[in-house]
């Protein structure tokens, strides 16, 4: 059957590449996303789907019923675009000024509306039922992942696969890793209150600027001595502002940084550490400090049963030297949330091919990925769900 059904995905690549290309010339950045989910609402009515608008905002979600009772499986794809000017010269370059799709979430859409079509053809044989979650706004925080959560797009579901393509990986190829495989990516503001004065007479003022540099370099000691050499963090001060002339000692100054961890234990100590830092360090000069911690999505936690099944249907597929386990990643990815409520894996596909200038990174002005990714992720969901629905009878 899947045979089949990857066959029938190749047959409908065309029209993949055309909703594709449409989207890509019709970005929609997140937040502001109208004609998209429209169009996928649209295209999955017309397949005869139950479907959800407005979910969560701006979310649409497709359900296709089995014609046999079972389990639930979703399968998730963004559709906002980024605030860049395209910079490619192709024939399907974004149409909109300061707005493309330059991270391959119009090729997530496409193929999973093509896995949708495929499906919706061999309703009848299918043992339990499969929603289809596009969701609006990855590329910000909070993003559409928990408003769409909240609005029930989870309920009933038992596993959900999610995917994205990779500009830095030859196409062809499917990148797996099993439990954590991105960051907590959390901000945080430190406003050290001082009280200004004349440069002549530091005695007479309470100084920010020294304050805020030495907090900045006591900061640096939470990784090094707090945080337990076996885990991974990251904790970077990105900006500090303060002061204006050479003979003013300032009012106040403000710090800001990054804050990158997997688990919650860390993720936990360090935002109560920069607390404690924050407020001995300031004590220790007589200034007054204001800090606020921002927490953003979750660390991504591939459920290892869901992650096998995927690297098993991907060898299956295309041969087991396709496939390879990848590191973690320091950056952070919304559908994080999804994994908090059931069990589930976000697998990569590669999308690197210099022979169409297929080479410049994400959220490059020049991005571009070999479309043919999107059979990859296509074949892998159709794949996993079935496989996943007739508890591991079905496979490729
Ligand atoms: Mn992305």
């Amino acid at each position: 059957m899947i045979g089949q059904l990857s066959a029938k995905l190749d047959e409908i690549y065309p029209e993949m590449v055309t909703f594709r290309r449409d989207l890509h010339m019709y970005p929609e950045i997140s937040f502001q996303e109208e004609m998209t989910p429209k169009k996928i609402s649209d295209y999955l009515k017309g397949l005869g789907l139950e479907v959800r608008t407005e979910v969560g905002g701006r979310g649409a979600v497709g359900l296709l019923r089995g014609g046999k009772p079972g389990k639930t499986v979703a399968l998730r794809a963004d559709f906002d675009a980024l605030p860049i000017q395209d910079e490619k010269e192709v024939e399907y370059k974004s149409r909109i000024p300061g707005a493309m799709h330059a991270c391959g979430h119009d090729l997530h859409t496409a193929a999973l509306l093509g896995v949708a079509k495929v499906l919706s053809e061999v309703k009848e044989e299918i043992s339990g039922t499969i929603v289809f979650i596009h969701q609006f706004a990855e590329e910000l925080t909070p993003g559409g992942a928990k408003p769409m959560i909240e609005d029930g797009c989870l309920d009933g579901v038992d596993v959900i696969y999610g995917a994205h393509v990779m500009s830095d990986v030859p196409v062809g190829q499917v990148g797996v890793c099993e439990g954590y495989a991105s960051t907590a990516a959390d901000e945080f503001e430190i406003i050290v209150q001082g009280k200004g004065g004349h440069g002549s007479q530091p005695h007479l003022t309470v100084d920010p600027l020294v304050t805020a540099c030495q907090l900045v370099l006591n900061l640096q000691q939470i990784i090094s001595r707090r945080v337990d050499p076996l885990k991974s963090a990251v904790l970077t001060v990105g900006a500090i502002n303060c002061g204006s002339a050479p003979n003013i000692i300032p009012d106040a100054a403000t710090i800001k940084g990054t804050v990158r961890t997997f688990d919650e234990e860390t993720r936990t100590l360090i935002e109560e550490t920069i607390g404690q830092v924050a407020r001995s360090t300031c004590d220790g000069t007589g200034a007054d400090c204001e800090y606020t911690y921002y927490r953003d999505a979750p660390s991504m936690w591939n459920d290892p049963a869901e992650t096998s099944r995927v690297e098993e249907m991907a060898a299956l597929l295309f041969g087991e030297e396709k496939v390879e386990k990848i590191s973690p990643m320091m950056g952070s990815e919304d559908f994080a949330y999804y994994q908090k409520e059931v069990p589930g894996t976000y697998f990569f596909t590669g999308g690197e091919n210099p022979e169409i200038n297929a080479t410049f990174p994400h959220h490059h002005p020049k991005f571009d990925v070999d479309e043919r990714a999107m059979l990859m992720i296509g074949k892998v969901f159709i794949a996993a769900a079935l496989n996943y629905l007739s508890d591991g009878r079905i496979r490729p």
